[in-house]
């Protein structure tokens, strides 16, 4: 997709401090973070928002979902459960979706946030 950050940064045509990447995913971390840790998941083909998604993607989805917990885990955010009680750790999941979804980048993607609060901004 012509004009699309994100597009470019997985096309590796603008630099963006990448954390992981296969053949679907790329995950980078966001320019201007809202917490001590704060990456992106984006799929590599171009999706303009998670209500342009279709039960094509799915998968995709669900691949998203299932990276987030394994690189916060490597960034050092994971969570950690503890019996029945909250456990320790842990990370926001987030989509913004449309204008006022406070969608800025019109390319999928998930924001995974986390680290000790108080946070720099908050996206939710
Ligand atoms: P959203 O408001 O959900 O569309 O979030 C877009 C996010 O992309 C924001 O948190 C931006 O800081 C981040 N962002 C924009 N450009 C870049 C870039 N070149 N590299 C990394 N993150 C970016
Ligand atoms: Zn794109």
């Amino acid at each position: 997709m012509d004009n699309c950050i994100f597009c470019k940064i997985a096309a590796k045509q603008i630099p963006a401090q990448i954390i992981y990447e296969d053949d679907d995913l790329l995950a980078f971390n966001d320019i201007n973070p809202a917490a001590p840790v704060h990456f992106l998941i984006v799929p590599k083909k171009h999706v303009a928002t998670l209500a342009d998604c279709t039960a094509e993607d799915a998968a995709l989805l669900g691949k998203i979902s299932l990276l987030a917990p394994k690189l916060a885990q490597e960034q050092g955010v994971g969570y950690q459960a503890d019996g029945n009680g909250p456990g320790t750790g842990g990370f926001k999941t987030l989509f913004n979706t449309g204008p006022d979804g406070g969608q800025e980048v019109y390319h999928l993607h998930m924001h995974v946030i986390g680290g000790p609060r108080p946070w720099r901004r908050s996206l939710a």
